[in-house]
């Protein structure tokens, strides 16, 4: 695509993948991927493959990212994993605020924001994922559910801090369901997003930001969506766990 933006395909792979099967499958992806300057691949498994799986794809341009963080640096928080802890094994991006995050762990806007700051000044990139509810859609509160995402995980910082941020917009209804967005209903969030990102920041910081479409993307449904002006790429679930993954990047690069 002719614009500034890099162009991203993003897997979560969720709580999927045991280190070993981990190791298998990305061997596989790092011969079969081959990705470009402006055209970048990430995945992102669980904690305990991603040492291996950086160790795996580091003879190539596959990039790591952990699927959360918290945002303290050590101390007595059982059970959770730091930004530094990441970083040490060469981890650069970290996805914050995706729906499961929200809705089975009770994670608030207010928590997202400590986290983001937390990402952005350990130099890590934060993958930012918003989205409404099928209930919010259909009560017309898309708009307002995106915008109150956004504006609170973003609260309290600068342009130039927040400059590395990817937005990953997923609608709830569509994550894991089969039922995509259509190309137009993403492409209206998405240009929503970037015209919300104006009025926080500017122009240029608006139009510099990928923003990626999450929910159901297959290969058989990807090309309507990221054919769109605002769409830079797309965050992955059930896709990234198998073949399509592949043939994902092969098609979108
Ligand atoms: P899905 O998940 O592709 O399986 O719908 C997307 C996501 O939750 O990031």
């Amino acid at each position: 695509k002719l614009n500034e933006r890099k162009f991203i395909l993003a897997g979560n792979w969720k709580m999927n993948k045991t280190n070993t099967e981990a190791a298998e499958f990305v061997s596989k992806l790092v011969g079969q991927i081959k990705t470009e300057d402006k055209f970048e691949v990430i995945v992102c498994p669980p904690f305990t493959a991603l040492e291996k799986v950086r160790d795996i794809t580091s003879s190539s341009n596959i990039k790591v990212g952990a699927q959360n963080a918290y945002y303290e640096d050590k101390g007595a928080y059982t059970g959770e994993i730091s930004v530094n802890m990441l970083r040490d094994i060469g981890v650069e991006y970290v996805i914050l605020g995706h729906s499961e995050r929200r809705h089975i762990f009770q994670e608030s806007d207010e928590l997202i924001n400590k986290k983001l700051k937390k990402v952005i000044s350990s130099g890590l990139t934060p993958i930012l994922c918003v989205g409404e509810q099928l209930e919010e859609r259909e009560k017309g509160l898309t708009f307002n559910v995106v915008e109150r995402q956004i504006k609170e995980a973003l609260y309290g910082l600068t342009e130039e801090e927040a400059k590395t941020i990817i937005i990953a917009y997923e609608p709830v209804w569509a994550i894991g369901t089969g039922k995509v967005a259509t190309p137009n209903q993403a492409q209206e969030v998405h240009k929503f997003i970037r015209d919300l990102l104006k009025d926080i920041f500017n122009e240029e910081f608006a139009k510099k930001t990928t923003i990626l479409y999450g929910g159901s993307i297959k290969p058989n449904n990807y090309l309507g969506l990221f054919g769109k002006p605002d769409i830079d790429g797309g965050l992955v679930g059930g896709a990234s766990l198998t073949e399509d993954f592949v043939e994902l990047a092969n098609i979108m690069k």
